[in-house]
């Protein structure tokens, strides 16, 4: 049986290129970047090329990028290291009610120790609204970090208008653009980004690494304490195949970009045009066309998410029912919540998210599963059996 991965939001494969780029770094090249002997000279050489490889995809100066261990830590360090440092300026944050759990728990965190924080709320496609993000703006407010696109449901945020408004009110903008780099193009000059968190494995890099981009002379207190990597200001010895590999894979998704967009938004066009035509009661989840080029998320009435998922799965179709850190407990997505869907549908939800590998009769496979499977698990739904009496009753 093919096995189709179709859950890349989750993580995705690395490239044979990426790989070939980091083994030799395991071995040969092996030395610490902090030692001054000629083979350790090579590896620093390596971060710092990786640096300036970083920064050009992101229209940053190549000191303004900063080694992290992942999208996670990148965002732990922008929020935590705002509001250590700008304190005495205030101590209210601005996010939104759909992060991810690294901002959202972090958020809660500095709650617990003195920080006021606004999550606002999404209209029903995931969109902030701007009105609403100024007027929540204070005197107090030091910080705002709005994801750049949504994991869940794929919705781009103006992101620019953002940074605008920070900008104008003299407030520190963060982005989580985890799930957005190497599917949107970004300039963190042009659009306004103080602070922006990325991370390897949604690219088809190494798990583990990532990166902070912070604004030149932007205060920013340490998160990590220690030795005096990263020009002091993120401590550890630098995982540099990682490093390598992260550059190479930065490297490849904006090679060929605008015909990898094109391709991606044709499978996912292809796969919600068709769920839509032949699942009765399905509904598209996130904006339909300020989306990620690789998200379709759909919502299926009188069907459990997980239960669908298992069965798609034993057709060889991997996919998600919410993001991979909420999977494991049955609370349904605060993303789907915060769109106003009711909790029966948030819980009928279902994310398929495509990566290069991807093809069109891997899509033709699901829009024939899908129907399917759904129809035999309605079939076995007292829910279901209820709606369509009903609906006869009428
Ligand atoms: N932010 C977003 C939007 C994500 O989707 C993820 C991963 O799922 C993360 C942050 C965390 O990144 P990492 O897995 O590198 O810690």
């Amino acid at each position: 049986m093919e096995h189709i991965y179709l859950d890349n939001a989750a993580t995705t494969p690395v490239k044979p290129e990426v790989l070939d780029a980091m083994i030799p770094y395991f071995t040969q090249n092996f030395g610490n970047p902090s030692s001054v002997y000629k083979i350790a000279q090579i590896n620093k050489k390596a971060v710092d090329e990786s640096r300036e490889t970083i920064a050009k995809a992101l229209g940053a100066q190549t000191n303004e990028i900063f080694f992290t261990s992942g999208g996670t830590e990148a965002d732990n360090w922008a929020i935590k290291g705002i509001a250590e440092a700008h304190k005495a300026k205030g101590n209210h944050i601005i996010t939104t009610k759909i992060e991810h759990h690294a901002v959202l728990h972090t958020c809660e965190f500095l709650e617990k120790h003195g920080y006021e924080v606004t999550y606002l709320d999404v209209n029903e496609d995931g969109l902030i609204d701007l009105n609403e993000l100024e007027s929540a703006i204070k005197d107090t407010t030091i910080l705002i970090s709005v994801m750049y696109a949504n994991n869940e449901i794929g919705t781009i945020q103006p992101i620019a208008e953002i940074g605008a408004i920070a900008k104008k009110h003299n407030v520190y903008f963060h982005t989580d653009a985890v799930q957005a780099v190497g599917q949107v193009k970004i300039d963190v000059k042009e659009q306004n980004i103080d602070l922006l968190s990325l991370s390897g494995h949604k690219i088809n890099g190494p798990k583990g690494i990532g990166i902070l981009y912070i604004r030149r002379g932007l205060k920013l207190e340490n998160l990590i304490h220690g030795g005096a990597q990263e020009r002091g200001r993120r401590a550890g010895t630098e995982n540099v195949a990682g490093i390598v590999g992260l550059a190479k894979a930065m490297e490849l998704t904006y090679t060929n970009f605008d015909a990898k967009i094109e391709k991606l938004t044709k499978l996912r066009d292809k796969l919600i045009d068709g769920l839509l035509a032949t699942i009765p009661y399905a509904k598209l989840n996130g904006h339909r066309t300020m989306r990620l080029p690789n998200n379709a998320n759909i919502s299926v009435e009188f069907v459990e998410g997980e239960s669908l998922l298992l069965l798609l799965d034993m057709n060889g179709i991997a996919a998600s029912s919410g993001s991979a850190c909420t999977s494991g407990s049955l609370d349904p997505s605060h993303v789907l919540l915060a769109l106003g869907l009711p909790h029966e549908k948030a819980h009928g939800s279902i994310r398929f998210t495509f990566g290069e590998m991807n093809t069109e009769e891997q899509v033709d496979f699901v829009l024939e599963k899908m129907p399917q499977i759904v129809d035999r698990m309605r079939q076995m739904s007292p829910l279901y059996e209820d709606f369509l009496k009903q609906k006869q009753d009428k």
